[in-house]
């Protein structure tokens, strides 16, 4: 049988009880073939380390400065699992190791903090796992080709999981988390959510960026990249009764049964800005977004329109809710060189999408999102679309009303 690469994140491994049940799990797959389990830190580990940090006066991860001693304290946490759950199946009688980020090594750049993967020479861990010995690696850490210790960024774990997959040749790489697959949406909201049985990566990418978050962004970019067959599965189910379970995330072509729309996906996290009155010639919209960039505010939605004064545009764009201020404060400070008359922010919004890779060969997919949308009453605010996403801005008091309603329109509560 093919290699496996399983992982487990911070919940899965929150305490010894909880690894004893991952062992199970792992013991029962590494019983029919190579087994290598990604691990992260304990849920909660991670925050304490970086406060630490903190308290000693590091450079946080994330600040242009870099600092290698960060990531020394925040990839502790990690080893500690690793130890344990190598121990733990040891006792159960599963030969294993712990691998440590240096070990196999796993060679990062030397972003410390946000590192990116570079290279991951396979032959030591693929001795191991084809000797029949579990290859247990901690996750989010890697280290720079003058042996310093990195981490690869927050939630950085699936990205090391798909990262060991691609560098073995595994058939597969499980996640496993607290639910168990992608849904058509999210199940808090529409309690007639189904579980897919497989999702492509483009879908998959743009539910992940959407904050369905199953499965880092990152983690998606690099399984399509390097065409690694990802499962997303529970760590809450039976040892040895994950087949035909969870949700497949691969390329689209392996996709049999096709749909036009696989999912609806909503955000809270948004806010709207308005510029009003803004001069109508070249050269406006550079210089706005061109602040905001300079600035590191990450803008999604765009809209201009012509406004009722001759020669005059409105602008309406949308961030982060915690870049909204910033935002606001980075085009007030340049209000005579852009010149608009007034700038309004509305926190109060919500964007809901509907994704499918089935939309690039069918027409007629706006049409049905804004007919149930107008049927509720619900007004939109900003639109927005890609080839296989159309996305609106709404009021964010409407949010589940919508959701619900886009999710019956596309039939997909009898997927
Ligand atoms: N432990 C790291 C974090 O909390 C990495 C991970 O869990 O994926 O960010
Ligand atoms: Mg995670």
């Amino acid at each position: 049988m093919s290699r496996l690469v399983m992982k487990f994140g911070g919940t899965s491994v929150a305490d010894l009880e909880r690894i004893r049940r991952v062992a199970r799990i792992v013991a029962a797959e590494a019983a029919r073939r190579p087994v290598a389990v990604v691990v992260s830190a304990m849920a909660g580990k991670t925050n304490e380390l970086v406060a630490w940090t903190d308290g000693a006066g590091g450079a946080a991860a994330g600040l242009p400065m870099s600092d290698d001693e960060y990531d020394v304290v925040v990839a502790s946490g990690e080893q500690v699992t690793a130890g344990l759950l190598a121990m733990v199946l040891r006792n159960m009688g599963v030969p294993a190791r712990s691998w440590l980020g240096w070990q196999v090594p796993i060679y990062t750049d030397d972003a410390h903090g946000r590192a990116r993967f570079d290279e991951i020479p396979p032959e030591k861990l693929v001795a191991a796992m084809d000797g029949g010995e579990v290859a247990v690696i901690a996750g989010f850490q890697g280290m720079t080709r003058d042996g310093r210790i990195t981490t690869v960024g927050r939630g950085g774990s699936d990205t090391t999981a798909v990262a060991i997959a691609a560098a073995v040749g595994a058939g597969s790489c499980d996640i496993y988390t607290d639910v168990d697959g992608v849904y058509t949406t999210d199940p808090r909201i529409e309690s007639k959510a189904r579980r897919l049985a497989r999702i492509s990566y483009e879908e998959m990418l743009e539910m992940a960026s959407l904050g369905a978050k199953v499965l880092s962004t990152r983690s998606v970019e690099m399984a399509m990249a390097r065409n690694v067959p990802v499962r997303v599965l529970s760590s809450f189910a039976e040892p040895g009764e994950s087949d035909g379970q969870g949700t497949i995330v691969c390329d689209e072509e392996e996709i049999v049964e096709k749909r036009i729309v696989s999912g609806v996906a909503f955000s809270r996290d948004e806010a709207k800005i308005s510029l009003y009155g803004l001069p109508d010639h070249p050269g406006v919209s550079r210089e706005i977004f061109g602040r905001l960039a300079d600035a590191n505010v990450n803008v999604d939605m765009i809209v201009q329109s012509h406004a009722h004064r001759e020669g005059a545009a409105n602008m309406e764009f949308t961030v982060g809710k915690r870049d909204a201020a910033r935002a606001v404060e980075v085009v007030r400070a340049a209000k005579d060189i852009i010149g608009f008359d007034d700038v309004a922010v509305d926190e109060d919004v919500a964007k809901v999408s509907v994704i499918g890779v089935g939309m690039r060969s069918h027409a007629g997919v706006a049409k049905t999102m804004f007919g149930a949308l107008a049927d509720k009453g619900v007004n939109i605010q900003v639109i927005s679309t890609s080839e296989i996403k159309i996305s609106v801005l709404i009021d964010a008091a409407y949010t589940e009303l919508a959701v619900r309603a886009l999710h019956a329109a596309y039939g997909l509560d009898r997927l």
